[in-house]
């Protein structure tokens, strides 16, 4: 199914990207964080709030709801995980629940990806995948509140999606990310390409985001916990061999926690 929508990034905060998907009428905003900056981008495309789209409860992606709320003058549906509590969510989904937005002609595929949060939740659908705090440009979330395992199976569930997939993170941590990819993988080509093509985008003040599948699964050890460079980065950080990939991925997040 074609959809007709495009993405803008919306800045927030220091380095918080609010999505907007719109088609010149209408728009749905992916964790909006702050009110304003997305009030602003609507009036200035004379866009109509179609829906809201919430990835977890963290403040800096729920912040602005109640204000964009108070500002329509029709009610919309505010989607959000069911197993977080979020002032103003009207719609609570999971898996396998998919979200359609008939305003923007858009079905959206719901993924439980627990781990930065316990309910956290990503939305795909058109080739986009919406991943908040979970997947992040060459990194991926801290754990508040899961377990590595489960960090590690959602970013299984988000690696096996086509590698053309743009992935739209809520933040831009990319150049950061990228320093402690290369502390991993020293000799990954790819990577390094990406550190130069990086850099370069920031210098001219562009967004990084989004990214592909693709280029994650090139380059970002998050998912890459089965290649011998990553293990062997492992074993000689933390001195012990990792039983499992797992525990390659627990060293991996451990280690960038301090880099
Ligand atoms: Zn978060
Ligand atoms: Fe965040």
């Amino acid at each position: 199914m074609s959809a007709r929508f495009q993405v803008s990034g919306v800045p927030a905060f220091n380095d918080n990207y609010i999505w907007v998907l719109h088609d010149g009428r209408h728009a749905a905003v992916v964790d909006p964080g702050e009110g304003f900056p997305v009030q602003r981008f609507l009036k200035e495309n004379g866009l109509a709030l179609a829906a809201i789209l919430i990835t977890h409860h963290h403040g800096d992606h729920v912040g602005g709801v109640e204000e964009l709320l108070q500002a329509q003058s029709r009610p919309v549906p505010v989607y959000g995980p069911r197993s977080e509590a979020i002032a103003g969510v009207t719609r609570p989904v999971g898996e396998p629940a998919t979200v359609a937005l008939p305003e923007l002609d858009a079905t959206f595929r719901i993924l439980d990806v627990p781990g930065h949060t316990a309910g956290h939740i990503a939305y795909f659908g058109h080739g986009a995948l919406f991943c908040g705090d979970t997947l992040f440009a060459c990194g991926c979330g801290r754990l508040f509140e899961g377990t590595p395992d489960q960090m590690a199976a959602s970013l299984d569930k988000l690696a096996a999606l086509p590698e053309n997939t743009a992935v739209y993170c809520a933040h831009e941590y990319t150049l950061s990310n990228i320093a402690f990819a290369k502390a991993v993988e020293p000799d990954n080509l790819q990577l390094r390409e990406r550190a130069a093509d990086a850099a370069e985008t920031r210098r001219r003040g562009l967004p990084t985001v989004p990214s592909t599948i693709g280029l994650e699964l090139r380059t970002n050890p998050f998912l890459r916990c089965r290649e011998p460079s990553v293990v062997r980065a492992v074993v000689s950080q933390t001195g012990t061999q990792p039983t499992d990939r797992v525990a390659v991925f627990a060293a991996l997040r451990q280690w960038k926690n301090t880099f």
